[in-house]
């Protein structure tokens, strides 16, 4: 039968009567711009995040880009982000006119490293915009206090991560504002694009809400370059159904990471992700957007899984500082290790809420079989 990477109709086909139904009001109803399920989502999303407000925009990437804007951060200044991430988050921070700064990653997390941070300050640094890669939480108590000591504004890519708790709180609270995707395979996606930005910092609500729609407050009247990157009533309505049941499809992603660690745990040649986010009594929650391995002969695994019939990822196989596109960074081989590594050798495996226990055990074997096999090669 095979087993996909990640699964997008399960859901719809859960749910199929009462998103039917919404999306039919929506169609009925008329007001298809900025209507009453943008507002009420922005409200329920707000409130799930613990944040004050929330803005519907057009994808997550203009969800960074407008937060990047409001906060007024834009030429001359520098932005410190993680290379191994999706390009959007450098994209945000090249469109604004501002500078990312690389920080290697923590290859236990394939986060940024908040030891390194420090060190890649400088008069000209803004913002720190951290990633959270795979739907684990960076470590924000230690990035928040950086961002204090030095003055520096936090935006936090939740892209990957919506629902994921650092110290008990919600990814997307910590900063001055936090960005999230509707991307249809993102924890919670709708069928199409979408974004939101979060956050308690009523002058970034009021100037993203207004950059959304052409920088205005009144209609027709401009006072900013804004642009139109409004969230679509439709996929407001869809979302607002599916967001009742985020929490469930969360907790079956981290039931199903524990799984894997189990079945996958003693295979030598594979690194699990660290098991401290799969306990309910660790400090960070994870809500495994990928379920992400390391091994030695990716190229030799993949083969296997195609062959086999079984789905997998690789996110991402080239880190953003040997991007063409910021060729002029001035970086190259060697800038930063770890990244660099973890491009090398990261492998995301099945994940999605219904995945089953025998297919879990069914992607095990494989990789088990996979990596006993080159290891054998090697030792030839
Ligand atoms: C998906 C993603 C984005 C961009 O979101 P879109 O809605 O696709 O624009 C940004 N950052 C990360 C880490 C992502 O995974």
């Amino acid at each position: 039968m095979g087993i996909p990477l990640c699964e997008l109709t399960h859901a719809y086909q859960g749910l199929k009567d009462e998103i039917d139904a919404a999306m039919q009001a929506v169609a009925a109803d008329g007001r298809y711009i900025l209507g009453p399920n943008v507002a009420a989502l922005e409200r329920e999303i707000a409130e799930y995040c613990q944040c004050e407000y929330a803005v519907g925009v057009n994808s997550g990437t203009d969800a960074l880009y407008l937060a990047l804007k409001a906060l007024g951060i834009g030429p001359g200044d520098e932005v410190i982000t993680t290379p191994f991430t999706f390009i959007a988050t450098t994209e945000a921070i090249g469109l604004v006119g501002a500078t990312p700064v690389f920080v290697d990653i923590d290859p236990h997390t394939h986060n940024i490293d908040p030891r390194l941070i420090e060190a890649a300050i400088t008069p000209r640094t803004k913002a720190i915009l951290p990633v959270h890669l795979y739907g684990r939480p960076c470590d924000m108590g230690t990035i928040a206090g950086i961002a204090i000591r030095y003055g520096l504004r936090v935006v936090e890519d939740c892209a990957q991560a919506i629902g994921a708790t650092c110290h008990g709180r919600m990814v997307g609270s910590f900063g001055s504002a936090g960005c999230l995707s509707f991307f249809p395979s993102k924890n919670l996606g709708c069928f199409g694009d979408g974004g939101m930005v979060v956050t308690n910092d009523a002058t970034v609500y009021e100037s993203v809400e207004m950059l959304r729609r052409h920088g205005g407050k009144v209609k027709y009247h401009h006072s900013r370059l804004g642009l139109n990157s409004r969230l679509d009533e439709l996929q407001a309505a869809i979302l607002r159904v599916k967001l009742k049941h985020l929490d469930n499809w969360n907790g079956a992603r981290r039931q199903a990471a524990v799984r894997y660690n189990q079945l996958l745990s003693d295979t030598q040649g594979v690194a699990t992700p660290t098991l401290d986010d799969a306990r309910e009594t660790d400090d960070i929650r994870s809500v495994y957007h990928q379920y992400t391995i390391r091994v030695h002969d990716r190229e030799h695994l993949t083969s296997q899984l195609s062959a086999a019939g079984i789905g997998y990822g690789v996110y991402y196989p080239c880190p953003l500082h040997l991007q063409e596109v910021h060729q002029s960074l001035g970086h190259g081989e060697g800038s930063f290790p770890e990244a660099e590594l973890a491009a090398k050798q990261c492998l995301s495996l099945p994940m999605f809420p219904e995945l089953t226990p025998t297919q879990q055990q069914e992607v095990a074997d494989c990789v088990r079989q996979a990596v006993a096999a080159s290891a054998a090669e090697c030792a030839a």
